[in-house]
């Protein structure tokens, strides 16, 4: 499956677009495409629910309570997982899979019981985001015992007085890239009357992951992305099959993003924006064997962008992989150059490491006859393997017992 998947890549039309140079410029070299050469970003949520004085109307703290938060996590994951086409018309490719993931641990969801818990009072968003930046210090910064006070996004789940005409489900995230927090607020009350708004959290945590809304209500935005539909084309369209679907704009479908806006998301997320990056969780300091990345025989791919890889990386024979940018290994990781095959560190391209107390291993070049031996090509001095166990590459034959 992954190999069938190498040979897309040529296919894919957002390549055709001009790259910017460097690695971190331009959302083009993020575009999580093909899925199998994109490690998944895992984002750590911790959970706040902010209790009555009564401890009703809220989602309980029993098992049932905690999975129903959860739920909600992994429905709003899902919808990243498992991308919709887009509805209305669009330039960008259809990209199945956001690989992005969101975390929520059943100990990470915590109950504050709070006298000022009634956000009726809160009447306008300003008061709202002010009330949140509060919580937020109050419950989480100020709060030396919360786990996870900076690598993690925190939600708070906060419910008006039933007494309150305005119940409505909503949601406010702190800022584009930023990884502070998303205010839920209604939430229960929406669970508990038969709604389920895993769309409105996938909404507000796209915010955080670094997009904009691609629409107001009444007209365009500029979003930053030239392939999101914009209004009026379906203004103020809420429901139906000639509404847009996209996760940035007002919908009740809010199941897909554009190639742009992927793009972007995992620019922001490999730390070229705001503080996002801060809570992805740091899966790439664990040598994943089964997440093997293998270039298909006499195939040629180049990499552009910052990728952290999760396990080794395999070409295959006669095939070329160009490194434009750093690539940062699993520790113990290896890649391996088979007979015929070359990697080439060019632009900014380097081999690394970046967790603490560990080494990833080095390039393995199989040796075969004369001239078909493995090769690595560096095109400039800063062109290195670093933080390597082995940087200068070892040769070697082939083992019998090897797989591919
Ligand atoms: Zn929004």
């Amino acid at each position: 499956m992954i190999l069938g998947l190498a040979g897309l890549w040529g296919q894919f039309p957002v390549l055709a677009q001009p790259v910017a140079e460097g690695c971190y410029a331009d959302w083009q070299s993020y575009v999580p495409y093909p899925p199998a050469q994109w490690p998944v970003k895992r984002i750590r949520l911790v959970a706040h629910i902010i209790v009555p004085p009564d401890s009703s109307h809220i989602f309980p703290d029993t098992v049932d309570g905690r999975y129903k938060i959860m739920g909600l996590i992994q429905d709003a994951s899902y919808k990243y997982r498992h991308l919709q086409p887009m509805r209305l018309p669009t330039a960008s490719a259809y990209i199945p899979d956001g690989r992005v993931e969101f975390v929520l641990e059943y100990a990470h969801i915590f109950y504050h019981p709070r006298a000022d818990w009634d956000w009726s009072v809160h009447n306008t968003h300003s008061k709202r985001v002010r009330a949140a930046l509060r919580m937020y210090k109050e419950l989480v910064l100020d709060d030396p015992r919360m786990v996870h006070r900076q690598d993690a996004i925190h939600l708070l789940f906060a419910e008006r007085s039933q007494a309150s005409v305005r119940r409505q489900f909503e949601g406010v995230a702190s800022g584009i890239g930023s990884k502070d927090w998303v205010l839920m607020l209604d939430t229960w009350h929406e669970v508990s009357r038969g709604g389920w708004p895993s769309g409105l959290m996938a909404h507000e945590l796209g915010h955080n992951l670094g997009l904009f809304h691609t629409t107001t209500k009444t007209g365009p935005l500029n979003d930053g992305c030239d392939d999101t539909p914009t209004y009026p084309v379906n203004t103020d369209c809420w429901h139906g099959d000639t509404c847009s679907n996209n996760i940035m704009d007002y919908n009740a479908h809010a199941g897909a993003l554009t190639a742009c806006q992927l793009g972007k998301v995992h620019q922001a997320l490999s730390g070229h924006m705001a503080t996002v990056h801060q809570a992805v969780i740091p899966d790439w300091c664990i040598h994943h064997p089964e997440h093997t990345i293998f270039i298909a025989r006499d195939s040629s791919e180049t990499w552009c962008g910052e990728r952290r890889l999760w396990g080794d990386v395999v070409l295959l024979p006669g095939s070329t992989l160009r490194l434009q940018c750093p690539v940062h290994m699993p520790p113990g990781g290896r890649i391996i150059v088979s007979a015929r095959a070359r990697l080439i560190l060019s632009g900014q391209g380097r081999v690394t490491h970046s967790c603490e107390g560990t080494h990833w291993q080095g390039v393995v070049l199989r040796k075969k006859g004369k001239h078909d031996s493995g090769r690595l090509e560096k095109e400039a001095a800063h062109n290195q393997l670093e933080n390597c166990r082995q940087c200068e590459p070892v040769w070697t034959k082939k083992p019998k017992n090897e797989a591919f």
